[in-house]
């Protein structure tokens, strides 16, 4: 609802769904629903709280957040400013509000986003408040529920928020092996990042009326497919229909069906976790097991100043670029490499960096995504499952597999074969190259958000080794479902980004073509990110480029894959997995302790 002339805001609301006048008070009494025609409006987290818990039991957790600004990030204001800002605003420290309360007698532990803000963007602070609420839930032994209002990750800190995915799916996935039900409320709007994550890997997946979820926003993916929208596209009714969803509950029945949730699985004597994550992921195993999760809802929030809905930027076949130069020292300039159309594609490098590749088709749910290929191969020797982003080198070819755009089926696909090499023993290497996942309207009603969440949430637990390298462009969620590993590697001039340099410039600098800007801003680069912990090793490529020596690049990166995974294959595989949880872990507070006690 919008209000109308100032003078009258505290008195009275125009209904954004009917036009109604409104007294506000009446409205309040009716959970900020209209009375006229049902629309939602949207509500702050301590308003959403004071609704869904018993009275005064509600204790937010000890965390407090200090400044954080991980990558010096500067767009018309810099960061910090508008992090004030939104602390002013909203009387919050966050975009989250954690805490202990009870639902109708039932004890939980809640995460309510506040879409005020900065667009309920996902960033360092908040991927660690919601960690250590998980972490609280475990230790009480107690539901954990979330309230997801977001526009997706908070582009301001980079890959660091990128890498927030992982860390709080991680933490779900702990709940999940303890027994304990993980319950997301999808509200309007969850996009992106979060989306793409813990709004979605969780037990069940409730979507309040009006709400809208998904991977892509509807103004991407119209810019994508230069299409209208199909009606009712990625709202609550939406999910349901096509599985996503659990239930669609209307905001005042939503406290009452909690709890009858929460009671159900209170009731539920479970048992204690029956083995390791690592057991039953290569079992196919229940704890993480391939339930496709229900996802997200998109909606035209106009872009907050935070979140990062993106637009993948396909590579243009322009065999113009970099020549035999040194290392790009630009950002943009290594953006541009990163895209160049000559550069080995992950089949290439299959052909020339490993022997003997076998490729293994299909999701094994009905379709088979040419985004996304792999198989058995060996590496010096070693049988590994190799799992990459294609792409190629000519149109056809870039249009055949969509240019390396993975819709759910590639993510489900590239789920089934790690969880195939987990029970044969064999390590997973991947090959990340892709401007994004697939943002269409075919992969919104597949479940695209979910198919993401699931592959990262698995990729936390997987028993075996896992080597993932960047090799060209990786781009946000898409990348990162690949890229949940033991040792992240990257390529000199490959890049690695929460958003596109084109899609952050489109929101924060809209009155001008400021992609080079964006791109140095972002902190995208190999020794950038070498600097931030994200990735662990670069990889150098030829002079001139992977491009002008292909067979010199595949064995450079064929050292480094092998250097890499010897080690780990001597690490049990319990260690294992608790090390690459540790290693994901630390993003939360790696934007300077985002949280104190
Ligand atoms: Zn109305």
């Amino acid at each position: 609802m919008t209000t109308t002339a100032p003078r009258d805001e505290q008195l009275w609301s125009r209904c954004a769904g009917c036009s109604s006048l409104l007294y506000r008070k009446r409205l309040r009494r009716n959970l900020d629903v209209c009375p006229e025609c049902g629309t939602h409006v949207r509500l702050g987290a301590p308003q959403r709280l004071a609704q869904l818990v018993d009275p005064d039991s509600f204790r937010a957790l000890p965390d407090r957040v200090v400044e954080v600004d991980p990558i010096g990030f500067v767009d018309v204001l810099p960061y910090p400013n508008r992090l004030a800002a939104a602390r002013t605003g909203t009387g919050l420290d966050e975009a989250v509000l954690c805490g202990t309360a009870t639902i109708a007698g039932q004890p939980a532990v809640l995460a309510v986003m506040d879409f005020r803000f900065l667009g309920g963007s996902l960033g360092c602070a908040v991927g660690e408040l919601i960690t250590r609420a998980a972490e609280r839930a475990l230790a009480d032994r107690v539901p954990l529920v979330l309230v997801t209002a977001s526009g997706g990750a908070r582009m301001q800190e980079g890959a660091l928020s990128l890498m927030q995915m992982a860390t709080v799916s991680q933490a779900i996935g702990v709940l999940r092996e303890a027994g304990l039900l993980t319950v997301s409320v999808l509200t309007d709007p969850t996009y992106g990042g979060v989306a793409a994550s813990f709004a979605t890997n969780t037990d069940l997946v409730l979507a309040e009326t009006g709400a809208r979820m998904g991977f892509a926003g509807p103004r991407v993916i119209r810019q994508v497919t230069g299409r209208p929208l199909p009606e009712g596209f990625q709202t609550a009714e939406f999910l349901l229909r096509h599985g996503q969803v659990d239930m669609v509950v209307p905001r005042r029945a939503l406290r009452g069906r909690l709890a009858a949730l929460l009671a159900a699985a209170a009731g539920a004597a479970r048992p204690a976790p029956a083995g390791s994550a690592a057991a039953q992921v290569a079992s196919g195993g229940t704890a993480i097991a391939a339930v496709p999760a229900p996802r997200a809802a998109g909606s035209a929030p106009a872009e907050p100043a935070g979140a990062a809905p993106d637009v993948p930027v396909r590579s243009p076949v322009d065999r113009r670029g970099p020549g035999a130069t040194p290392d790009p020292v630009d950002a943009w300039d290594t953006v541009r490499a990163a895209r160049h159309p000559g550069r080995p594609t992950t089949l290439d490098y299959l052909d020339s960096a490993f022997d003997g590749f076998v490729e293994l088709h299909g999701d094994r749910l009905g379709a088979d995504c040419p985004a996304v290929v792999g198989g058995l191969a060996r590496l010096d020797g070693r049988p590994v499952m190799v799992i990459g982003h294609q792409k190629g080198h000519t149109t056809a070819e870039l249009v055949a597999r969509n240019f390396g755009m993975a819709s759910p089926a590639g993510h489900r696909k590239a789920l089934r074969l790690m969880r195939l090499a987990a029970r044969l023993g064999l390590p997973v290497v991947t090959l990340v190259d892709t401007p994004g996942a697939d943002p269409g309207v075919d992969a919104e009603e597949q479940g695209q958000a979910a198919a993401i969440a699931e592959s990262i949430l698995t990729m936390t637990a997987l028993p075996t080794p896992v080597v993932a390298v960047v090799t060209g462009e990786g781009g946000s969620g898409g990348a990162l479902a690949l890229a949940v590993a033991d040792r992240v590697l990257m390529l000199r001039r490959a890049v690695y980004s929460v958003i596109s340099p084109e899609g952050c410039a489109a929101i924060l600098w809209p009155d001008s073509p400021a992609a080079p800007r964006a791109a140095r801003a972002l902190r995208l680069t190999a020794p950038d990110l070498s600097r931030l912990g994200v990735v662990d090793q670069i990889v150098s490529e030829p002079d001139g480029g992977a491009q002008a020596d292909p067979q010199g690049a595949a064995d450079e990166l064929r050292r480094a894959l092998s250097a890499n995974l010897a080690p780990l294959l001597e690490v049990p595989r319990a260690a294992l997995v608790r090390r690459r949880r540790e290693r994901f872990r630390r993003f939360g507070a790696a934007g300077s302790l985002a949280v104190k006690r």
